[in-house]
């Protein structure tokens, strides 16, 4: 692949991730981050509509100085941006000054794309062009074109007290293309190079995670539907469990697309057709082949929540990895994502709660809102499913399920440290909302998980509770830190 190929492949994935982040005000990553760029040689991003992005995130530890108490949000939010932006380096602010005005403009980014195919056509200009691009929204939104390049970002935010999250991933539609098998082998080459990475550093920065839960906060992303060569089989095997439970009356009154329940990875496998069945086992494989290395290496995976005709199978897998790789006695690898979008969540917490206890296992998941709206709704008018869609009619109904998932999380959370002296549940809020930052470090106050200190300016959370709580953000997007704090993590995606 030319030179100026894997420029463009950059330029789309930046531009997707501005879209997104510009049309639908949600912070869903689309970044081209660890070594995917270069060696994701044979996509034709465009033509194929595949998304390649990455993440890393960050996790902090110790103290960190904390200046405001809230006295109104506006009031807050501002004194918390002053904060995080006196901390970033005037390249990098002007560099992302620039970024955010072009993205601020819908005509700019609907015309970057026919005009850097023209660009890039004209000898000498191209690269000016290319490097422009690299220093600017590359580098205000990405960790690097390999992950030796995102090493001394991940190092920068170690120093103040941040750990990281590594991934590269590759996503697909459902639109009949399928990828290239080399490509999917690359894909898990990566995950692995990841995991072994933040191994490494995990080694070097965090020697003694005990007092964290064992967390070391050097944590790897990964989706799903890129590590498999045609998501059509993830769709068919969530139909095959789907119809199954309408079959034995199972979810009856839960919304689609329900909960994971035990057989569904056994209904997946029967319902669908032996090319699919392939797939669906090549993938667990991988997954297992992922989380043992994760295992091996102490570094946690976070497994995404995508859209909801493929959750099922994807839900039955998280399930299942968590059961083994979550043990009571043993260290826990494995995070899952919730989606409060998703009108089914509060019903999917309680029942997730209540499965962890019962089958044993510690329940660690990541709650976000959810990227997915718009091709939801037009997924669900397609298919003339009966019934509202899955996700919540308005914002409002989003914030209070958001809500819904702090409180009720963290009451659990206060409930098992009460009664056993540890807390089963580790819970990530990925959320830019100030609202739910504050809701949730009032919370974590009320429930007796920390504590003010130092005149109000610190919270300082309880040991138990250190490793069970921790936020996260993304990377080139203003952070909100939550607090001041003492034992939280705070992740920012890079
Ligand atoms: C660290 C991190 C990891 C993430 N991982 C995932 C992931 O695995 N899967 C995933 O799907 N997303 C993921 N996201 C993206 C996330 O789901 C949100 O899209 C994004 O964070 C914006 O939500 P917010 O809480 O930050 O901000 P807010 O601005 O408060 O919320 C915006 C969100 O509200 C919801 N919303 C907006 N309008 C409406 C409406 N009219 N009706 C109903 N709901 C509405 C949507 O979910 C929208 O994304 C992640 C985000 C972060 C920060």
């Amino acid at each position: 692949m030319s030179f100026i190929q894997t420029q463009r492949q950059v330029l789309l994935a930046t531009r997707y991730r501005l879209l997104r982040l510009n049309s639908t005000g949600n912070a869903r990553l689309f970044s081209a981050t660890t070594a995917s760029v270069k060696r994701a040689q044979h996509i034709s991003w465009h033509h194929n509509r595949r998304k390649l992005y990455g993440v890393a995130g960050i996790a902090f530890t110790g103290a960190v100085l904390f200046s405001t108490i809230q006295d109104t949000d506006g009031q807050a939010e501002e004194k918390g941006d002053r904060n995080s932006l006196s901390k970033i380096p005037l390249s990098k602010l002007i560099s992302g000054w620039i970024a955010f005005a072009f993205c601020s403009s819908p005509t700019w980014v609907d015309l970057s794309e026919n005009m850097y195919n023209f660009l890039s056509h004209i000898p000498i200009l191209s690269s000016v062009i290319d490097a422009i691009i690299m220093r600017t929204f590359f580098n205000q939104f990405l960790g690097g074109e390999s992950i030796l390049e995102c090493i001394p970002k991940i190092q920068a935010l170690r120093q103040q007290q941040i750990g990281t999250l590594l991934g590269y991933n590759v996503e697909a539609d459902l639109n009949g293309s399928r990828k290239d098998p080399q490509l999917i082998a690359q894909q898990i080459e990566h995950i692995i190079a990841s995991i072994e990475t933040q191994g490494k550093l995990a080694r070097q920065f965090w020697l003694q995670a005990s007092s964290t839960g064992g967390d070391n906060r050097c944590w790897v992303r990964i989706k799903v539907t890129g590590l498999l060569p045609d998501p059509t089989a993830l769709y068919h095997g969530s139909n095959a469990i789907l119809q199954r439970k309408r079959e034995r009356g199972l979810d009856n009154n839960v919304p689609y697309p329900g909960l994971p329940q035990d057989g569904d990875w056994e209904a997946a496998l029967g319902g669908v057709i032996d090319v699919d069945r392939l797939q669906l086992m090549a993938l667990r494989s991988t997954l297992e082949t992922i989380a043992s290395k994760a295992r091996e290496n102490n570094v946690r995976i976070v497994i995404d929540a995508e859209q909801t005709w493929y959750q099922p199978v994807i839900d039955s897998l998280t399930d299942e990895l968590m059961q083994k790789y979550n043990s009571l006695d043993g260290p826990a690898t494995c995070i899952a994502s919730f989606q409060a979008y998703l009108r089914r969540y509060p019903v999917l917490l309680d029942q997730q709660i209540k499965r962890a206890d019962e089958k044993g296992y510690k329940l660690l998941f990541k709650q976000v809102r959810g990227a997915y709206m718009v091709s939801e709704a037009a997924r669900w008018e397609k298919e003339q499913r009966a019934g509202p869609g899955p996700v919540w009619a308005t914002k409002a109904e989003t914030d209070a399920s958001y809500n819904y998932g702090i409180r009720k999380t963290l009451s659990t959370v206060a409930e098992q440290i009460r009664r056993d002296g540890h807390s089963r549940i580790s819970v990530v809020f990925a959320t830019h909302n100030s609202n739910s930052i504050d809701l949730a470090t009032n919370v974590l106050e009320e429930e007796g998980l920390a504590r003010r200190a130092d005149d109000d300016t610190k919270l300082v959370l309880s040991g138990q509770a250190a490793g069970a709580i921790a936020f996260a953000q993304l990377y080139g997007k203003p952070t909100i830190l939550p607090v001041d704090s003492i034992n939280m993590a705070t992740y920012l995606i890079i």
